[in-house]
């Protein structure tokens, strides 16, 4: 790989970012000291939410909401087809059953038509996907959620600093809570991270508890009389997914760049999409819900590979050999070993298996040139072929 190899996404890390984190070191507290609170203040107030908790990372973010939200063995969640695998997964923590559906086959977002269909007596909640960055149609859902007494979490890891109805992603207008994620290759990092937001003050203090092994202290909370300070009582069964001073110093420092890392993702995305106008094998993924912007975490494009005479490992690999990184997102989760056995079956989700049989996701980055965009069409005209 050459110097200049470019990665479907990754961090920016600046000297601040690092003053930042050594600060912390020569601090009292590494762990569930002053920078997690602040950071979480930091979060819900960028989102606009009341209350933003932090966790260990994205997942256990969405495995907290779903204990928050009160999912049982008995309970079924709809999921789309096309997600990373953690949505669905964190229904199945609480040994509740995701129900997978369709997909628009040319945004990849959730079919509210689809929710409507997927409903039984037993659905507890929705967990729809702002999958690349693009809300999905929050206002439909929360139609359908309504009607049906549901909950909605939205697994907003691809969506922070997007917007649906001039609105932010997080705050929760149509939803009960948002979960984002805090992976390097997000829109901002704290290495591994996540935290969910709500304006619930319930909910929030439920999120807190299970993210503490369940364990309460506030004496207004306690269901026995306190014999002294050193009391505790665990309430619930919780887990320790707490995240640390050092990871919210370096989140705190990130999230003062958002803006700046959403303008340039922005003006990167513009770029390609002028581009990309000039190659007919390729076109970015439809926008999919209107009065959105998105957050661009991902620029994917959908290219009819058979058309093109082509498979898309081998363009992979000769773009790779050309220093340009690309992945694919996301194979359908229905699709996966584990949840075939669990019975579900790629045929009953044509729209996701033709968005996953097209998409590639090309790189997209802060730190990224105009010039890198540039080259990376140049790269993909070539190695498409006369296109
Ligand atoms: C990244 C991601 C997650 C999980 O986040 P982690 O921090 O990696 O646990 C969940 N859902 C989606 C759609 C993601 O992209």
């Amino acid at each position: 790989m050459s110097d200049d190899f470019l990665p479907f996404g990754r961090q920016s890390i600046d000297d601040d970012d690092i003053a930042a984190v050594v600060e912390v070191l020569r601090s009292d507290y590494l762990t569930t000291g002053p920078r997690v609170a602040e950071f979480e203040r930091a979060l819900a107030d960028r989102v606009g939410a009341r209350h933003a908790v932090a966790v260990a990372n994205g997942t256990a973010a969405l495995h907290v909401a779903c204990l928050a939200a009160g999912l049982k063995i008995e309970h079924e969640v709809i999921v789309p087809a096309i997600s990373f695998v953690a949505t669905a997964n964190c229904v199945r923590y609480r040994r509740a059953e995701p129900v997978f559906v369709d997909v628009d086959p040319d945004s990849g977002l959730i079919l509210p038509e689809a929710v409507d269909a997927a409903l039984t007596e037993r659905t507890r909640a929705i967990i729809p996907v702002h999958l690349t960055g693009r809300p999905a149609s929050l206002e439909d859902l929360q139609e359908v959620a309504e009607e049906a007494g549901l909950l909605m979490i939205e697994d907003a890891a691809h969506a922070l600093g997007a917007t649906y109805r001039e609105r932010p992603i997080g705050d929760t207008r149509w939803s009960e809570m948002a979960i984002f994620s805090f992976h390097p290759v997000k829109h901002v990092t704290t290495g591994e991270g996540g935290a969910v937001v709500t304006n619930d003050d319930e909910l929030a203090e439920r999120l807190r508890r299970y993210r503490n092994h369940g364990m309460v202290r506030d004496p207004r909370e306690l269901e026995r009389p306190s014999p002294g300070p050193w009391y505790y009582e665990q309430q619930v069964l919780g887990y320790n997914y707490r995240i640390t001073d050092v990871q919210c110093a370096l989140g705190l420092s990130q999230l003062r760049k958002l803006d700046r890392f959403l303008e340039r993702r922005r003006t990167l995305a513009a770029r390609y999409d002028r581009l990309l106008a000039e190659l007919p094998l390729v076109r970015p993924v439809a926008e999919g819900t209107r009065q959105t912007e998105s957050a661009y975490y991902l620029y994917s494009v959908l290219i009819d590979f058979r058309v093109a005479g082509r498979d898309r490992a081998s363009v992979m690999d000769e773009l790779r050999k050309r220093g340009v990184g690309t992945q694919v997102h996301y194979i359908p989760i229905p699709t996966q070993p584990y949840y075939q056995r669990r019975g579900w079956q790629a045929e009953d989700f044509p729209g996701a298996m033709a968005y996953y049989e097209r998409t590639l996701s090309l790189p997209l980055y802060p730190a990224m040139a105009d010039t890198d965009v540039d080259r990376v069409v140049e790269a993909l005209a070539e190695v498409l072929g006369g296109a």
